[in-house]
């Protein structure tokens, strides 16, 4: 039993690459790098492409927040509605 996220599924939460914000063909072979942003996170990326750089890894990180803030702006809209 684990209470953090697993690499399995990290490309299929994110849809789109931590690295260069392309988007996954479904099906397409991905990369799972550990990601720490306060806790442990797991990005995917495309084979070889890495968030490993200071500013990379920032950016991966203010990417991720983008995904849940997007996510939660689509729930306000629907709700809206
Ligand atoms: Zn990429």
């Amino acid at each position: 039993m684990t209470d953090h996220e697993t690499p399995r599924g990290a490309a299929e939460r994110q849809r789109t690459c931590a690295a260069c914000g392309g988007a996954f063909v479904p099906g397409e072979h991905t990369e799972v790098e550990v990601l720490l942003d306060g806790i442990v996170r797991y990005v995917a990326v495309h084979p070889g492409h890495s968030t490993y750089s200071p500013a990379r890894e920032g950016a991966a990180a203010a990417r991720l927040r983008e995904f849940a803030q997007a996510r939660a702006a689509e729930e306000r809209d629907s709700r809206a509605a």
